[in-house]
């Protein structure tokens, strides 16, 4: 453990201001600060990270690498403190130099390397393996722009580029000496050399990847893991310096620049593929690079290479990285002269597969043309995997060809890359038990029937750490008083709250803490949107990305619909509500775009309207991201899940709210169904279609969304208020909202669970009058949260997919 006390840290702290400013403290700015206690803190890091890696080295145990295009971190410092166990230390100091420790945390530029769920599970899953003390660690890009911040400007999204390394990165810790080299196009020269195939990959470009290092602090455990992000670099001194040489500098500077941008930009695409030859070579240049660097550090500690499954696993996080298949198989057989067979079987013990999402906008299918031209030498290898994999369906299908075309890798021209994905790992896992479900028995039920056991369910989990313990300390901290301090280590240990959920006294600091939280939440509302919002309300949150199937709509018509009750009876007896919307639309998704138009002018006409506005009010917060997560949830009563069944995987928010005290209402989708069987059907509001229906309208037709409407005045109502002129002079203006529910038939089915909708929240407002039932059902939520740490997920990884061991503990 690290030894400092305050004035061993005031000193440290001192010394290192002055060596990185050149000036005193008292002359520095607040993120002059910022720097000097990143820097210090990283310094402290630092030792506990080689001795980490030694003791990695040493005992041989099998690491582990995360591979995943994105790591949604948000900041690093204040749970970088509260892992090393010097928070508290580093507070006081602090204060007693007239230095505001959470001033300093809320300098730091948000992390924002991913887009969602699927970049943020991967951080939480680094923070648990960390903690868990297994060898285990991230790989991905190091993009120079994150992802695009979010302005609202004229009530619709505008978007800012995310220069999130303008003032450095005090986290990461450049490796030039680990870069590695990663080559596109060019072709492939198969040679006989002494009777043995040789394939030869000439005329290539070669790219840098430059690696960089940041720490992943474990909790109190002196474990340091490390997440190895890369960056494209042109090779400067070769061919750069030629062209410079000959004087063609403009076509020097297009090389550089085409380089640069393969780690420029994360896409901003949620669930959505778009096949741009740049994100193909982003996929390759980080999962090369990766490998090659893995492959690099096992032989140079003397591992023989024929027993590298042993040693090591590597995880895909999505489809995104599957390259690491045929990547490994290059390097096997190309670089080390293994055989395609071993080769095979050591690729198909390494790597396993996760898989996000069912829809089928998602899947990435990427064109054989320019995969092929992009890299020949893994096609080849991609063609002989699918040239195998068809014969082994053949002996087993015999003359089915529409199962084994269905089946095969490449077909019609496409390379599908979760085809490729399933095949070549030893497992294949869903993220809640409702998805793996649909997994085996629709999307990928052929080959769950080939091959049974490759499939299995990793519900998702979130740092409990983070999401509770950092974000939320007055609740953390009536937890440790009344349960101790068990949970942090065994968050599960939270069900032992469960005994006061009916405590008057305990209910009432819950109330207590909530709506301190709540006051919190309400100035930061009031100094981005400039809205006033009643801490008495009820706060009925819905954040998260901007999309047609988690249904912003279906709470959008909610609020319209009341809105018009309230205006024609102002007695209407209600809940007082404040509705909180926060969430990303990709650039180019133009309905997304509409809904966050079409909430923010709701906002503006209902806070204005004096008619309702004590009642109601809307509040859409801009440029959602971890940070701005934190900040809401621990100040939520209400949380929506409210997806089409079937269609959110998991969803992970759903975890983060009901461990911060807040009712769910949901749907019976992704992890929603968990958190119903763990609370009970008494502490959580359900409503709307079951999947059964919903397969069953996809499979045999059956829906009219204009049927509906045209025979219900009151739905009929709203929606025509969204091109009647209620809400914009430019009638046009939410057409492609109206249009999505009446004139497509409404794909997710808003208007089939409208007034299921609506009688949930009525049933939520019952419940909320009864302050305190409801404090039991938030204790209820809190004490079962415990299950979905992402503690729980990784062990359920560690053990029954990567077989990895932990350094300290035993994995019970
Ligand atoms: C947790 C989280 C998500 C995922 O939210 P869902 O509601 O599960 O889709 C997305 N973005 C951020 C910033 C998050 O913290």
């Amino acid at each position: 453990m690290l030894h400092i006390n305050k004035e061993t840290f005031k000193k440290d702290y001192r010394e290192k201001f002055i060596a990185i400013h050149g000036k005193d403290i008292e002359e520095g700015t607040d993120y002059n600060k910022y720097e000097a206690l990143g820097s210090l803190v990283r310094d402290y890091v630092a030792k506990m990270w080689i001795d980490t890696n030694k003791k990695y080295n040493q005992n041989g145990k099998k690491q582990v690498y995360y591979f995943s295009m994105e790591f949604l971190l948000g900041r690093l410092l204040g749970n970088t403190l509260l892992n090393l166990g010097i928070r508290n230390i580093c507070k006081e100091a602090l204060d007693g130099m007239g230095i505001n420790l959470n001033k300093l945390e809320e300098l730091e530029e948000d992390q924002g390397l991913g887009n969602g769920g699927l970049g943020r599970l991967a951080a939480c899953f680094l923070d648990s393996m960390a903690s868990l003390s297994i060898p285990g660690h991230g790989c991905g890009i190091r993009y120079k722009y994150g992802f695009f911040n979010q302005k609202i400007i004229n009530d619709s999204q505008v978007e800012v580029p995310d220069n999130w390394l303008k003032n450095g990165n005090v986290w990461e810790i450049k490796k030039s000496d680990k870069a590695r080299v990663v080559k596109f196009g060019g072709e492939v020269k198969v040679d006989y050399i002494y009777g043995y195939l040789r394939f030869n990959h000439i005329n290539y470009e070669e790219v840098l990847a430059v690696p960089y290092d940041i720490p992943i602090v474990g909790y109190k455990n002196n474990v340091v893991n490390t997440l190895r992000l890369w960056s494209a670099e042109p090779l400067s001194n070769e061919f750069d310096f030629s062209l410079f040489n000959r004087g063609d500098f403009r076509k020097a500077m297009e090389y550089k620049d085409s380089v640069e941008a393969i780690s420029k930009i994360l896409y901003p695409d949620d669930s959505f593929y778009e096949g741009k030859l740049l994100r193909l070579k982003q996929q390759y240049f980080f999962v090369s690079a990766g490998i090659q660097s893995i492959i690099y550090h096992f032989k140079s500690s003397q591992v023989n290479i024929n027993e590298l499954d042993e040693k090591i696993a590597i995880h895909i996080n999505d489809t995104h990285p599957t390259l690491a298949i045929p990547e490994l198989m290059r390097i096997f057989i190309d670089e080390e002269d293994i055989g395609w067979d071993n080769a095979w079987r050591m690729t198909n013990n390494i790597i396993s597969y996760t898989n996000h999402t069912i829809m089928a906008e998602a899947l990435e299918r990427w064109p054989v043309d320019m995969f092929k031209t992009l890299l020949p030498r893994i096609f080849m290898i991609v063609e002989e995997i699918d040239k195998r994999f068809c014969e082994e369906l053949q002996n087993k299908y015999y003359n089915q060809w529409d199962k084994i075309k269905r089946m095969s890798i490449i077909n019609d021209g496409y390379i599908n890359m979760a085809h490729l994905a399933i095949v070549g790992s030893h497992s294949v896992n869903g993220v809640a038990k409702l998805h793996t479900e649909i997994l085996k028995k629709q999307n990928m039920a052929d080959f769950y029937y080939y091959y049974p056991n490759r499939f299995n369910n990793k519900t998702n989990g979130i740092s409990h750490r983070r999401w509770l313990i950092s974000s939320n300390p007055k609740l953390a901290l009536l937890l440790k008083s009344t349960i101790g301090d068990s949970f942090i280590a065994h968050p599960t240990d939270m069900i032992n709250f469960e005994k006061f959920a009916e405590d008057k006294n305990v209910q009432a600091q819950l109330e207590k803490i909530k709506f301190e939280n709540k006051r919190k939440l309400a100035d930061l509302i009031y100094r981005t949107n400039g809205i006033e919002v009643d801490i008495n309300s009820m706060f009925d949150v819905q954040i998260k990305r901007i999309h047609a199937y988690k249904r912003q709509t279906l709470n959008c018509l909610r609020i319209m619909d009341l809105y018009d009750e309230l205006v024609e009876n102002p007695s209407l007896d209600i809940i007082p509500r404040t509705f909180i919307f926060a969430g990303k639309s990709a650039p180019g998704y133009y309905m997304a775009k509409d809904m966050i138009t079409l909430i923010n002018v709701l906002a503006d006409k209902i806070n204005r309207d004096d008619r309702v506005n004590k009642k109601i009010k809307v509040v859409f917060m801009e440029n959602y991201r971890v940070s701005l997560a934190e900040a809401i949830i621990p100040a939520a009563d209400l949380s929506e899940q409210i997806s089409t069944t079937t269609k959110e995987a998991s969803g992970t928010s759903n975890m983060k709210f009901m461990m911060n005290g807040a009712v769910t209402i949901a749907t019976l989708d992704g992890a929603n169904v968990e958190i119903r069987d763990e609370v009970g059907n008494d502490n959580i509001v359900i409503f709307g279609i079951t999947e059964n229906e919903v397969l069953n309208y996809y499979k045999n037709g059956g829906y009219n969304s204009q049927q509906i409407i045209s025979g219900d005045t009151r739905l009929k109502r709203v929606i025509d208020s969204l091109i009647d002129g209620t809400y914009s002079k430019d009638k046009n203006r939410f057409k492609s909202i109206y249009d999505n529910l009446v004139t497509y038939n409404d794909e997710f089915f808003v208007i089939k669970d409208f007034y299921s909708y609506l009688e949930a929240q009525k049933k939520v407002d019952e419940l909320y009058k009864d302050k305190s039932k409801w404090q039991k059902m938030c204790a209820i939520n809190i004490a079962h949260s415990g299950i979905f740490s992402s503690d729980r997920t990784i062990k359920e990884y560690a053990t029954g997919i990567w077989g990895s061991k932990c350094l300290y503990k035993n994995l019970e």
